[in-house]
């Protein structure tokens, strides 16, 4: 496993293929892959290969990656079916937002109309 992986984090082991996921896109910075436990029709990760611990740990270094993100939240939305009518792209983070995976993810999420605001 490369060095900005790490042994224990779920989403690391995720990417690297380690544990079994249902893929959707993927670059050479991310992966997407659908959620567990999906909230709407369309429910889709898109996390980092490099592991990230959550939004607030984001540096400029990592602006290529966050770019790719984005890239990759666009091309699941095209392929999903999702593009035209809309969706919407969450960042859980910490206690209050959330955040019961410590590793940066998008979730992309549609195929339904969505309340606002969320809860
Ligand atoms: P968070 O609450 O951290 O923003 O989102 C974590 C998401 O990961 C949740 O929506 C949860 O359903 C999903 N999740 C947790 N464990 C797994 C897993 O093993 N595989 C997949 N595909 N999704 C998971
Ligand atoms: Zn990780």
């Amino acid at each position: 496993m490369p060095e900005e992986t790490e042994r224990d984090c779920l989403f690391c082991r995720i990417q690297a293929g380690d544990i079994p996921s249902d893929p959707v896109a993927q670059d050479d910075l991310t992966y997407a892959f659908r959620d567990i436990n999906p909230v709407a029709p369309v429910h889709v990760l898109v996390v980092p290969r490099q592991h990230v611990g959550h939004l607030g740990a984001v540096e400029p270094d990592h602006a290529p990656l966050v770019a790719a993100m984005v890239r990759t939240t666009q091309v699941v939305a095209a392929q999903e079916g999702v593009a035209d009518d809309g969706y919407r792209v969450v960042i859980n983070v910490g206690r209050h937002g959330g955040m019961t995976v410590d590793h940066l993810h998008f979730h992309v999420i549609g195929g339904r109309p969505l309340r606002w605001p969320p809860e």
